[in-house]
């Protein structure tokens, strides 16, 4: 593969709404960085709540007719969008890059499993096929159907800007309802791009609708009553006020939160193997993944095997701009996420982990302004600490030692967070009873990030998801359609008289 070309647009980045790229009603806006560089590379405007009140009006007038479109039309709308998606790809791969800072061949990656989602939303007419029980009781049959929300909306977290808002509007919009996305303000070009992508496809107007944002423009979406559900990504604090607030105000809500992935590994595990998952799912994309493994449970004699690999690879990581091709890791979103990781790191040395590698103080030549934190490893890690408790969403990973699987089994499911696990294991029914009894939603076996595919849906467990239904798949498809179920009959086969029992089959 040539070099990439970078995305280097400096423009202000700005809502889309009813079809249209807008600047808003307010002047508030904030500073989009080059993680790499440390440079503001453009401001991105910060909704009001008249532009995602102005967004949703525009959204509530395009649903009528486009619920009323036949799903294998608004199919045809996501076959286009897929194929401007793939002859696209690079272009969307560059802006992540740029604005996020992971490295142009993860950025590929996330935009293909976006497209998988698209491409998963293009059967959209198979998957709205309802229920028919013919002849339930003399004369009447009975059916069911899944019907659009309305207007829905999404808001998403600033590790997958492209992906995440994928993981929902193909399906929303295929379904018949009409978005609202309010993407994560540290990296907003990716979602005005697909915006412009779906007009091109041929999406009417006010069927997608982007109002970039804070705090302000969320709370405008939980206020407004015309918005029917919310699917968030994000922190758990968040996600769970999201969840009670959405609930409170009698909306539909899907609230993914935070995780902290462990991954076991059994004494009789391939070690090769284990090393290279490790490495990849510690520090793939610098830890900012929901299913980053951020905690080795290491059983047995596993540890003094494999740590000094770990520490010589941990090192040698190759930490550098995203754009360039042999980038393993790139930044830091920003500087204050930097300034947090480094103080887990501390934290965790206060509180007596052993510090193998420590990634603090990182440089890469010619790129002295960037947010750099390089790979870090550490060892006797225990639960009492607070870089074992909570999230660090950073490239550190944490190892902890424990004497045997069913220790290891018991630390996963007493942890607050539930969203990916994994074991490495040769035997089988260590393999199966891992499976069957971790307390987790998304479990891979010898597989270290287990994202289900488009069609099986996404979702933690526990404090890594509020709400009762997962991100899309069939599930997606339950959580943007309401069922109505229909009994009929016709004139010649109705009883006479009224009948005041409780009907039965006749
Ligand atoms: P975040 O919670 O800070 O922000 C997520 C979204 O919520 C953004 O659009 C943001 O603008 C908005 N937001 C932030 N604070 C808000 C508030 N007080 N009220 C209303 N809205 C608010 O998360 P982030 O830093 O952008 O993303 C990283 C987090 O997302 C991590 O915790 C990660 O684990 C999580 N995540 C989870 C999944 C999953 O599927 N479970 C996937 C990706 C990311």
């Amino acid at each position: 593969m040539g070099a990439p070309e970078a995305f280097t647009a400096t423009s202000t980045v700005g809502h889309f709404i009813g079809g249209k790229a807008v600047a808003g009603t307010g002047s508030r806006s904030q500073p989009v960085f080059n993680p790499a560089t440390g440079a503001v590379a453009r401001e991105v405007m910060l909704g009001e709540t008249a532009d995602v009140d102005a967004a949703v009006a525009a959204a509530k007038a395009a649903f009528p007719k486009w619920a009323d479109t036949p799903p294998i039309r608004r199919a045809r709308v996501m076959f286009k969008f897929l194929d401007l998606l793939n002859q696209h790809r690079d272009t969307l791969a560059a802006m992540i890059t740029a604005e996020h800072g992971k490295v142009f061949t993860d950025a590929q990656g996330e935009v293909t499993r976006g497209i998988e989602i698209v491409e998963f939303a293009c059967g959209i007419p198979q998957l709205l096929k309802g229920d028919y029980t013919e002849q339930v009781s003399t004369g009447i049959d009975n059916w069911t159907m899944r019907q659009p929300l309305g207007v829905v909306a999404g808001v998403t977290p600033f590790n997958f800007p492209c992906m995440v808002p994928m993981w929902m509007f193909p399906v929303a919009i295929a379904a018949g309802n009409t978005f609202v996305l309010k993407p994560s303000p540290l990296d907003p070009s990716p979602s005005l791009f697909m915006a412009e992508l779906l007009k091109q496809a041929g999406l009417p107007d006010g069927v997608f609708n982007v109002v970039q944002g804070d705090k302000v423009a969320v709370d405008a979406l939980l206020a407004n009553p015309d918005v029917k559900a919310i699917s968030f990504v994000g922190s758990t604090p968040v996600a769970h006020h999201i969840a009670q607030e959405a609930a409170r105000q009698g909306k539909r809500v899907q609230a993914l939160g935070g995780a902290k992935n462990h991954m076991v590994v059994m004494p009789d595990a391939d070690l090769d193997q284990v090393v290279d998952a490790l490495m990849g799912s510690a520090f793939g994309s610098a830890g900012e993944r929901c299913m980053a493994i951020s905690v080795g449970v290491l059983v047995g004699d596993v540890a003094d095997k494999i740590l000094p690999r770990l520490v010589e690879r941990t090192r040698a990581l190759k930490v550098k701009n995203g754009m360039e091709l042999d980038a393993e890791m790139g930044p830091i979103v920003t500087q204050a996420a930097r300034e947090r990781i480094a103080g887990y790191i501390a934290s965790g040395v206060e509180q007596g982990a052993k510090l193998l590698v420590d990634g603090r103080g990182h440089v890469v030549p010619g790129y002295d302004g960037g947010f750099w934190i390089g790979g870090t490893l550490f060892d006797h890690v225990t639960p009492d600490m607070r870089i074992y408790q909570e999230e660090i969403f950073g490239p550190v990973l944490s190892c902890v030692r424990v004497p045997d699987f069913a220790a290891a089994l018991d630390m996963v499911n007493t942890h607050a967070y539930g969203n990916g696990v994994a074991c490495f294991t040769r035997d089988g029914h260590v393999a199966r009873e891992f499976g069957r009894r971790v307390q987790a939603g998304m479990v891979g076996i010898n597989v270290p990030i287990p994202v289900p595919m488009a069609w099986h849906g996404f979702g933690g467990w526990k404090a890594s998801l509020f709400g009762d239904m997962h991100a899309y798949g069939e599930e997606g498809v339950r959580f943007y359609t309401k069922q109505k179920s229909i009994m009929q009959r016709w004139p010649e086969s109705t009883p006479k008289g009224a009948e005041f029992v409780m009907p039965t089959a006749k």
